[in-house]
């Protein structure tokens, strides 16, 4: 079993990748979502070559992934992870797409997401979230905390047995921690944030009445629990053929 791999290191861009090409429908009514492929950087004079978008696979739709953010005690940001650090930008929360920049590379001197850079919006596969992640606990700096949720993505992605690194994404869902469930205000500011968004909120106590829900903050694994239930529901409901079409050539990474 490999070691667990975290999204925010180095160790993941180096896996071997697979590029994939992946075109909404036209049907999509998302402004950002007819945001094309943009053509190869660089010259465009000799022809396929190996590596090259021109023998990606190309697929139409778009692809699912569970990521997390970290998010400000407002609740109204959605921070890349390593943003502390590196000073990222934040993604975008009105219901558009967040499109991927590189922080090392100026004047596009590679694709986005490179294929051998760290550039890219991240996310695991649905099936492949590791237990581990799903804890909101306080584990960032100024009292930020972690926010779990699902991702579409579509664009030029890298593909690895674990997740992708891709070039456009918009949160489609996102979990209320079941940590902040007994509080109305982190609620009711993580709904604003949903409603913005055009993003389902996932409520892990969904049905339990404010009264009802408990006042002291979850053990880690019972937060692991019920955020990783809450997805798998939301998974049920919203699988797409789309998704499996895309992912169907990735053969099962071996744990
Ligand atoms: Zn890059």
């Amino acid at each position: 079993m490999s070691p667990p791999r975290t999204l925010g290191t180095r160790i993941w861009a180096r896996d071997p990748s697979r590029t994939i090409l992946v075109e909404p429908s036209a049907g999509s009514d998302r402004e950002e979502a007819r945001w094309g492929l943009e053509p190869a950087s660089g010259d465009q004079t000799e022809g396929p070559v190996e590596g090259s978008d021109d023998l990606a696979p190309r697929f139409t739709g778009t692809i699912l992934g569970v990521r997390q953010w970290l998010v400000p005690p407002s609740l109204d940001e959605l921070k890349p992870l390593g943003s502390l650090k590196l000073n990222l930008p934040s993604w975008e929360i009105d219901g558009s797409a967040t499109r991927a920049r590189c922080m090392k590379v100026v004047n596009k001197l590679h694709e986005i997401p490179g294929k051998n850079c760290e550039c890219g919006l991240r996310a695991y596969h649905p099936w492949l979230m590791p237990p581990w992640y799903f804890w909101s606990g306080d584990k960032a700096a100024n009292g930020n905390r972690y926010l779990t949720g699902v991702v579409e993505a579509w664009g030029r992605i890298e593909l690895y047995p674990e997740g992708f690194r891709a070039a456009f994404a918009r949160p489609v869902a996102l979990v209320l921690p079941p940590a902040f469930s007994a509080d109305s205000t982190a609620r009711i500011a993580l709904g604003d944030l949903c409603d913005h968004a055009d993003a389902e909120l996932l409520d892990p106590d969904q049905g339990v009445p404010p009264d009802g829900r408990p006042l002291q903050p979850r053990g880690a694994a019972a937060e692991q629990r019920l955020t990783r239930t809450v997805l798998d529901d939301w998974f049920e409901r919203n699988r797409s053929s789309t998704d499996q079409k895309v992912l169907e050539p990735l053969s099962p990474p071996e744990m």
